[in-house]
């Protein structure tokens, strides 16, 4: 019984979760390969090899794996699917996008998003936006899963010595080809990887004022920013700021939310976080239920005094 992880990356360096991945893959147990995929990655790979707990690397070169097209990564997966009991993806947009194809082409269901691994063939997730937890059994044989990455602590990055084992690619879908990515650049740290996030609601009332309060706030804390759904519909933030059910899933060392509610899709995606600070006018908001720390006032003055005491 191994396992096989699809690694995250952009080529020269591995994405943070892949190291929350590899956890949940080794508490699958057996073995554990780390599957890089791309076009000149020899860094990722490098990087893979270092990570504890890991066996193998597979490191696969082609130039149709420079962007991490979905098709194409499956491809590549499918052509090793044999040799593993699991199949393990984070449960970003990138292994979303690639373990429904691999579940499908070996015909077997695939667990999505879990938090626990319960045993080799049973796990854990959530349900109903967070409220109830089902324990799944999978009796298929080959096991596709992908990974909520906030239920793993990260493996260490390195003091592993994995064999680099450099294989060739398999043929890829020809219909499929890269044309152009647009990629917002962004001066603060990522959102899933930050490790502390302010989030704003819809008390901001404008873009303007959103960014006018919000901004010195995760300046001083060196946050990343987040939104209420409220708030990215309003279009006070943008979309890849939403934090919550159908938008980005964290769990921080500190967040901090400034005039949101605490709607059950938006605890969804943030109630892991190890400090939780609201400032709402609504001492019933129900954000303070899952507020470590909490301040009833109207963050207009509440937020700005803060950053001057900072
Ligand atoms: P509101 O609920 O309007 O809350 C605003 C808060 O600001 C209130 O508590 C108010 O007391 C407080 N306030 C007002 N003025 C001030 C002031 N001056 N100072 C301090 N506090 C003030 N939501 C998400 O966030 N993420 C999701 O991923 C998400 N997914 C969803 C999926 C589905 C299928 C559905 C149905 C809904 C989803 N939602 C999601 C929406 C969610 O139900 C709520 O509508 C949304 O989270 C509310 O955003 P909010 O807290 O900013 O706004």
């Amino acid at each position: 019984m191994a396992s096989l992880v699809i690694a995250e990356h952009d080529n020269a360096t591995l994405k943070g979760a892949t190291l929350n991945t590899v956890t949940a893959a080794l508490q699958c147990g057996g073995d554990v390969h780390l599957l890089v995929a791309g076009h000149q990655a020899q860094g990722a790979a490098a990087q893979g090899a270092q990570i504890a707990g890991v066996a193998k690397v597979i490191h696969i070169d082609d130039a149709g794996l420079a962007h991490g097209l979905a098709e194409n990564v499956a491809a590549q997966v499918l052509a090793l699917a044999g040799n593993y009991s699991h199949i393990v993806f984070a449960a970003t947009a990138s292994g979303k996008n690639i373990a429904p194809r691999v579940a499908a082409k070996l015909d077997v269901g695939q667990v999505s998003d879990i938090t626990k691994v319960v045993s080799p063939d049973t796990f854990e997730r959530p349900i109903y936006a967070g409220n109830a937890i089902a324990t799944v059994q999978a009796s298929d044989a080959t096991k596709v899963l992908t990974v909520r990455t906030t239920g793993f602590d990260p493996a260490a990055a390195s003091g592993g010595s994995a064999t680099v084992e450099v294989q060739a690619a398999a043929a890829a879908a020809s219909s499929v080809q890269f044309v152009r990515s647009e990629i917002a650049k962004m001066d603060r740290p990522e959102l899933t990887a930050a490790k502390i996030i302010v989030s704003g609601g819809r008390a901001l009332g404008s873009n303007e004022k959103f960014m006018e309060v919000m901004t010195p706030l995760a300046d001083k804390l060196g946050a990343a920013m987040g939104a209420s759904r409220a708030a990215v519909d309003a279009g006070y933030a943008p979309n890849d700021w939403q934090v919550g059910q159908t938008g980005k899933i964290v769990a921080p060392q500190l967040y901090v939310a400034c005039g949101i509610s605490g709607a059950i899709q938006h605890l969804a995606g943030m109630k892991d976080s190890k400090v939780i600070v609201a400032i709402n006018k609504d001492g019933e908001a129900p954000i303070f239920s899952v507020a470590d720390y909490g301040l009833e006032a109207d963050l207009f003055t509440a937020v700005p005094a803060l950053v001057a005491a900072l």
